[in-house]
């Protein structure tokens, strides 16, 4: 099957390169995620996030910056094979002369320090889209992780919401609570995303999203970027039939419109079976053709789902 995009909605190498001591460029047995193996795999557009772990709370802004530069030294490495895009335009252009198209998030919403011009201003280095929290509370909001207190998106979290609204950024709710998830539905005039998380009624983690919440995402044109985080996937002898299990719980609620990839390859501890790293990606398409899935649904779930979103989110 010919797939022009496959689009993937999170990683977490650009903090796994550094750690592994590896670069971006050369294959490594190392991590999950580079890119001679992407071009293995058939993965030509990526995410790649900004982590800000809990542990540089208090300077939060100052390692997004240093992840930011980062990148963008991979991307001066690399430039023959991977370019930025800023915009869905961006994508296909540069997935159409064959290379690998790269998107900057940033995961931690702590990097703005609870002022918005931070945000204008990571918009104009190119972060096109913000997990508002992880799993702990910050100026935005709190996190799955908070639990039982059931905050929602603070004030500023608000004026985030609809600054990334007006900027045109993709508004990431992975790792926000569920109270904090309907206050975005209730203030974003865009859709949005969960970029990696899967499905609750499958395998019940807090960082699953519940059906009231993969129904609105449905409804409304969101995606949820089905990750391969073993935990996310299932408690026991998680593996790739058992990530087709979320895939085959949404599509016959809700459709496989909303449904996207978002791996968090280089983010998690060991790997599902059969969903080593991203070399492995053949194989989803594989399975999803012999569960008996269309060309429609396939090509939705490999990218083109994605591609709607980011046609009517970015600017
Ligand atoms: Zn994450």
């Amino acid at each position: 099957m010919y797939l022009k995009q496959v689009v993937d909605g999170h990683c977490d190498t650009l903090t796994a390169l550094t750690a592994q001591k590896r670069s971006l460029g050369e294959r490594s047995d190392r991590g999950q995620l580079d890119l001679p193996r992407m071009f293995s795999g058939g993965l030509n557009v990526q995410f790649f996030a900004a982590f800000i772990s809990p542990r540089y709370k208090d300077m939060a802004l100052k390692k997004c910056l240093q992840l930011i530069d980062q990148f963008y030294a991979e991307l001066n490495a690399n430039k023959e094979v991977i370019e930025l895009a800023l915009h869905a335009g961006d994508i296909r252009r540069i997935t159409g002369s064959g290379k690998i198209a790269a998107l900057l998030s940033i995961e931690g919403g702590e990097s703005l320090t609870g002022d918005i011009s931070i945000l204008r201003i990571l918009y104009r280095l190119g972060v096109r889209s913000l997990t508002l929290t992880w799993n702990g509370r910050n100026e935005l909001g709190d996190g799955v992780g908070e639990g039982e207190t059931g905050g929602g998106l603070s004030l500023f979290g608000r004026l985030v919401v609809r600054e990334m609204n007006s900027l045109g950024m993709l508004i990431d709710i992975s790792h926000l609570n569920e109270k904090g998830f309907w206050d975005v539905a209730e203030i974003s005039n865009q859709p949005f995303a969960a970029t990696h998380a899967n499905c609750r009624a499958i395998c019940n983690h807090p960082r699953n999203l519940s059906d009231g919440q993969l129904e609105y995402l449905a409804k409304t044109g969101g995606i949820v970027g089905l990750t391969f985080v073993p935990d996310f996937i299932a408690e026991h002898n998680p593996d790739l039939e058992k990530l087709i299990r979320h895939i085959d719980y949404i599509a016959s609620r809700f459709g496989t419109g909303c449904i996207g990839l978002g791996s968090d390859f280089d983010g998690m501890e060991g790997h599902a079976l059969g969903l080593e790293d991203v070399t492995c990606l053949p194989r989803l398409v594989d399975a999803l053709i012999k569960r008996g899935y269309g060309d429609d649904d396939v090509t939705g779930i490999m990218g083109a789902n994605w591609m709607r979103l980011l046609d009517r989110v970015l600017k």
